[in-house]
């Protein structure tokens, strides 16, 4: 099964242009959709989820079109939204039996050994008869994707579901995540570039609704070998450096300011080569881009 994209744009009643022309083939595996807040991610993920319109553009899921065939779509999606709203008062079993009643499994039996296999999946079995209003953030999150399995969904969604988590709960979702890739189209939109680094096999980098790359992220860090150079240096020259060189990111370490410089070459004997990791091939897209527009 693939997802298809093709020239989809999206501008708000603001004039926000969210989504840009973009086109895009998605597998099976993990995709990452990586951007910064405000790129135009959850425009995209919602609209690909059948909630939303596009101006323009088709979307295909293998022979289905996503635009027309909505109810079809929902029966093969699995979708965990930024925000997954819980009811605090029902206990995880409940509401998970309560959305496969509503999914159409009416079946008792076959209910109960569903939910219990998604608990159990989840690592929620323990917690099963606790209120959702008492769980952890890593637990909602981890209800939600079992709410999402519900259907035993062809593609899958997830809108930034990584921000609050704590490291072993961060695992802990990943590895799920990546067990749903065996199975599945699964679509990870993110600002975190770890997250991506760690699961995704496909990715794509979004900003300004535009789609700035697409690729693997192993090729896209071969593509910047040699060509990103570090140095640490005092704050007061911050500036300087930046008007100087092609900065695609600065960060404190330990206190004093580190920055990476995207250039073919050694810019000076200060500098020091670094092997690109995918937080500079991000960076050398968004800044790459701003750049162009400032000089344009
Ligand atoms: P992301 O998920 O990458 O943070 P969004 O898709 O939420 O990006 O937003 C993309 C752009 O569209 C932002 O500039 C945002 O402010 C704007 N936007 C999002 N939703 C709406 C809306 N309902 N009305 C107007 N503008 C919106």
């Amino acid at each position: 099964m693939e997802l298809r994209i093709t020239h989809l744009s999206k501008t708000y009643a603001n004039g926000v242009e969210a989504l840009k022309d973009v086109t895009l083939t998605i597998g099976q595996g993990m995709f990452g959709l990586l951007g910064p807040n405000g790129a135009g991610k959850s425009t995209l993920m919602r609209i690909i989820a059948t909630l939303q319109e596009p101006d323009t553009g088709s979307i295909h899921l293998g022979e289905l079109d996503v635009l027309t065939q909505k109810e079809d779509v929902r029966r093969v999606l699995g979708y965990l939204p930024q925000e997954f709203g819980v009811y605090p008062k029902v206990s995880a079993e409940r509401l998970l039996d309560h959305l496969a009643v509503l999914k159409g499994i009416t079946q008792k039996g076959e209910r109960k050994a569903l939910v219990e296999a998604l608990l159990t999946r989840t690592n929620l079995w323990e917690a099963r008869k606790k209120n959702l209003g008492g769980y952890s953030g890593g637990m909602r999150q981890r209800f939600g994707i079992a709410q999402a399995l519900l259907a035993n969904p062809k593609l899958i969604i997830v809108d930034e579901p990584t921000a609050g988590l704590d490291p072993a709960e961060r695992n802990r979702f990943h590895n799920l995540l990546a067990e749903l890739g065996e199975q599945a189209v699964v679509i990870l939109s993110t600002h975190i570039v770890d997250d991506v680094k760690e699961l995704c096999t496909d990715m794509a980098i979004i900003n300004k609704g535009e789609i700035l790359m697409k690729g693997h992220p192993l090729e896209a860090l071969e593509a910047l070998n040699g060509q990103i150079w570090r140095k640490r240096l005092p704050k007061e020259e911050l500036a300087a450096h930046k008007a100087q060189y092609h900065v695609i990111s600065d960060k404190l370490i330990s206190g004093q300011p580190e920055i990476h410089v995207l250039s073919e070459t050694q810019p000076d004997p200060s500098f020091e080569a670094v092997e690109p990791d995918l937080e500079d091939v991000y960076f050398s897209h968004i800044e790459a881009r701003i750049e162009r527009r400032e000089r344009a």
